[in-house]
């Protein structure tokens, strides 16, 4: 099955300015946010398996878990639609109910059944008990946790690293990436890269065992090295001089990043490569995530 008609490869584009050439690195962006109109980015890499296995599995529904802003429940909702897939969404936040924003409403029109539950409750998702009792209330879906993230996510978000040697002729020295859950950062550990993962939360110290964790079962995983401190405030939230930088970005590149991850990361890349973190000839790609959808509009 081509899982909603992808456009994959998805382009490797070399860039280049006054920055990249001083600190004569070779910097790539991976355009994974090009793949689907609906299913972006990492969303669709880690989806894909996931999905497969619902539907070899016979499943007719797949229940998940996100906030309000979730790219994640966003691109569950329409990849679950166009499959054939019935989806049930738990949303973060008993105060969203009946004040849906864009990305819920996009969900609903996807077909998706909202269920909103309290930060507390929330909480809870990762208990196999919690899950075990709202997959029995909401008739035994296929359960895919909050972003997607699972061992069947590595493969899919491994394939893009496989795209990229293939495209560059080798594997790079760094790739870059936003880390929300880490799912995206351990898949591409998991092909054998080294990682540079960004975090788009405050206190981020934790994606550390949690990809440690996601990579158990992987023989010879690449290096990681976490960024902590190009949070920005927090989940979600950003500054002027975050916006300028997408803003510039945009202009000097001609495309365009979002404020929840993408422009955190490459805001903090360069902010490495002007501090002369990386080595001459360093090969870095980072990979544009997707997530568009979400963007203000500022
Ligand atoms: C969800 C998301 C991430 C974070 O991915 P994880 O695998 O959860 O770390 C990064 N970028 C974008 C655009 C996302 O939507």
């Amino acid at each position: 099955m081509d899982l909603l008609s992808p456009s994959i490869p998805t382009p490797l584009q070399q860039l280049s300015n006054a920055e990249i050439e001083k600190a004569g690195v070779q910097l790539y962006i991976k355009r994974d946010d090009l793949i689907h109109p609906a299913v972006s980015g990492n969303k669709w890499r880690k989806l894909k398996y996931n999905l497969l296995d619902a539907q070899a599995k016979g499943m007719r529904a797949v229940l998940t878990f996100g906030g309000a802003f979730s790219n994640h429940l966003y691109a569950t909702a329409a990849a679950g639609n166009a499959l054939g897939l019935q989806t049930i969404g738990i949303v973060r936040g008993l105060e969203l109910e009946g004040k849906e924003n864009a990305t819920l409403q996009f969900c609903r029109e996807q077909g998706m059944q909202l269920h909103f539950v309290s930060r507390e409750e929330y909480r809870q998702r990762h208990s196999e008990a919690y899950v075990k009792d709202m997959v029995a209330r909401f008739g035994n879906p296929y359960h895919i946790p909050e972003g997607g993230t699972t061992e069947l996510a590595l493969t899919g978000v491994a394939e893009m690293v496989f795209e990229i040697k293939d495209q560059l002729g080798t594997i790079p020295d760094f790739i870059a990436t936003a880390a929300g859950t880490g799912g995206t950062a351990a898949g591409i550990l998991s092909a054998g890269a080294d990682v540079l993962a960004f975090s788009a939360l405050k206190g981020g110290g934790f994606l550390q065992e949690d990809i440690r964790q996601l990579l158990k079962e992987c023989k010879q995983p690449g290096n990681l090295t976490l960024l902590t401190d190009y949070h920005f405030g927090g989940y979600a939230k950003w500054n002027n001089d975050l916006l300028h930088f997408m803003q510039d970005f945009r202009a000097e590149f001609d495309i365009q990043l979002e404020q929840v991850y993408t422009a955190k990361m490459l805001y903090g890349l360069f902010d490495l490569l002007q501090k002369g973190y990386f080595n001459a000839g360093t090969k870095i790609v980072a990979v544009h995530t997707g997530g568009l959808q979400g963007l203000i509009k500022a």
